[in-house]
């Protein structure tokens, strides 16, 4: 096996951080060309916005994340064999940016065993009732490590088949150096947050044995070789990206420029709309003050950009929650999406 610093034959479970982005979609065919072995991969998806589960009657309260998303990450998933489970916490963004005076939401993930339910019983009340702020701080920046980073750790501590000394797991999250000076600063490989051994403050005794590597293996990686690889298996692109969205995941990102802002209130207006109505209740804007301290809402962000010049048929497959198009494209047919090497707005 080629191109790791890692000996991937050892690990039982390879997890990709399947956002059904560029990265996460280069990372899974990256493992495949490099030979790991697809009955070894699953696929992690965590729902921003959280999921409907029927099994506990859960509501997805869709806000920032693409109405298609969760049902392209699953045709992805399966064209390729590989399991896709989902993750999510409970009420998902909008339950979190308007907690007050209450605790966190509990998770639910997906295992081949069934869903599990894991968090949630901190007696800690807290607050938002704003948006997360564009800041390297997660603390700040709450919408990635809540709904997402910390979702993962809660799924990978929780889940009994992860345990035992002899248990080793690889993640595998598709960050590249060329996205931000902080994620230049990331290790290739280090040990997961979820496994004991990261964390100084637990004792040996009673200690559970888990053992996770995280390695990100597109970190030195620049963006064409992102879509060579993503053109040489002619997958079909999440559609955000023929829209002209450079960066997926949420179509709200908090990260978004004002033609990202102007194209998801052509085509969204309701939630551009509904989140402009939480940053009158929140007196806080989505982006921060700028340097004379005055905010500009979205819909004021919106309206000094131009959108996208966006097709009818592309809209549909993004405002879709049912997946219809083909994942792997005909010879040919394959082209570089609107969005591609497109303006840098995406987490730091
Ligand atoms: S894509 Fe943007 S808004 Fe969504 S979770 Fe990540 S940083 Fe937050």
């Amino acid at each position: 096996m080629m191109q790791s610093p890692l000996p991937l034959l050892d690990y039982d479970r390879v997890i990709v951080a399947w956002s059904g982005g560029k990265d996460s979609l280069a990372c899974l065919l990256h493992l495949l060309s490099i030979g790991v072995p697809d009955s070894k991969i699953e696929l992690w998806h965590h729902c921003v916005d959280g999921y409907n589960a029927p099994e506990v009657g859960e509501v997805e309260r869709p806000l920032f994340d693409w109405a298609c998303t969760v049902s392209y990450c699953k045709a992805v998933g399966k064209i390729f064999k590989i399991p896709v489970y989902l993750s999510w916490r409970s009420g998902g963004f909008e339950r979190e940016a308007l907690r007050e005076n209450k605790a966190t939401a509990p998770c639910y993930f997906q295992t081949p065993n069934g869903l599990k339910k894991a968090g949630g019983n901190s007696r800690k009340l807290g607050t938002r009732r704003r948006f997360p702020q564009l800041s390297d701080d997660l603390s700040v920046r709450w919408c990635s490590s809540s709904l997402k980073i910390d979702v993962c750790a809660i799924a990978l501590r929780n889940d009994p088949r992860f345990e035992g000394k002899k248990a080793k797991t690889l993640f595998v999250s598709g960050e590249r150096a060329e996205e931000s000076p902080n994620r230049a600063k990331y290790p290739q490989v280090e040990i997961h947050r979820a496994d004991p051994r990261k964390s100084r403050k637990s004792s040996s005794k009673g200690r559970v044995n888990r053992h996770i590597d995280h390695w990100r293996p597109i970190l030195n990686w620049r963006e064409v070789q992102v879509w060579n690889i993503i053109r040489k298996f002619r997958v079909n692109p999440h559609p955000a990206y023929r829209l002209g969205w450079s960066r997926v995941s949420c179509m709200l990102c908090i990260f978004g420029s004002p033609a990202m802002f102007a194209s998801a209130n052509k085509i969204a207006p309701g939630r551009t709309a509904k989140i402009g109505q939480y940053e009158k209740e929140f007196d806080s804007t989505v982006k921060p003050p700028d340097r004379n301290g005055n905010r500009e809402t979205i819909l004021e962000l919106a309206s000094k950009a131009k959108p996208f010049a966006m097709k009818q048929s592309d809209i549909k497959a993004a405002l879709s929650t049912e997946w219809y198009e083909p994942i792997i494209l005909p010879k040919e047919a394959w082209t570089l999406p609107a969005g591609a090497f497109g303006e840098n707005a995406g987490p730091s």
